[in-house]
């Protein structure tokens, strides 16, 4: 982002949420700031210049929607949201995938993607890299090319971006 600095200092760290010992990064006061929100909007869209053409974003739920539905307007391309389980009407396409306790789905509405369309994938942050593989592995299910992975947020020292190894990913901004 053009302000990084204040960018970085609207998203806040909330010790032991939402429980010891994890630091929960809280995008809520960025999104409130208009002018901070827009910045960022822009510095995605200026990555979004770097790769082969972006036909689609598709976004993370819920953080991802928030950040991805605004690039995409200003891409003048469309959003795809990629849910939790349970959350879209029958038919879709699902991938499984292991978290650190337990197990999450993520599921695309089938027929929303068009076969070959390029995807930008987009979320607030990233961790352990879990979603994010997932979300792109989802993406190539349903016949699209993942052009690339873009976040705010990078935790670095998580594993993340060894576990998106090979693919193009992008962080606006790193913390420890
Ligand atoms: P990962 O799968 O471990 O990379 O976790 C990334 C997913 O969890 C993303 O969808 C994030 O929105 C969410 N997430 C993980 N940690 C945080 C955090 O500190 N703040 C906000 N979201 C987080």
């Amino acid at each position: 982002p053009a302000r990084a600095a204040e960018v970085r200092a609207l998203i806040h760290d909330v010790p032991d949420y939402p429980h010891p010992p994890v630091v929960f990064r809280d995008i809520t006061p960025l999104l409130a700031d208009g002018p901070a929100l827009a910045d960022v909007i822009e510095a995605f869209a200026a990555v979004v210049a770097s790769h082969d053409g972006v036909d689609v974003v598709a976004g993370m739920e819920a953080r991802g929607f928030l950040l991805g539905a605004p690039l995409a307007t200003r891409l003048g391309v469309g959003f795809l949201p990629l849910r939790k389980a349970g959350k879209l009407p029958p038919p879709v396409e699902r991938v499984d995938y292991e978290l650190e306790y337990g197990s999450a789905s993520i599921e695309l509405r089938s027929g929303t993607l068009r076969p070959g369309a390029r995807v930008l994938l987009v979320d607030d942050v990233l961790a352990t890299g879990g979603t994010a593989r997932a979300a792109a592995a989802l993406v190539e299910r349903c016949g699209g090319v993942v052009a690339g992975l873009a976040f705010l947020l990078e935790l670095a020292g998580l594993g993340g971006r060894d576990r998106l190894a090979g693919r193009t990913v992008d962080t606006l901004l790193r913390a420890g």
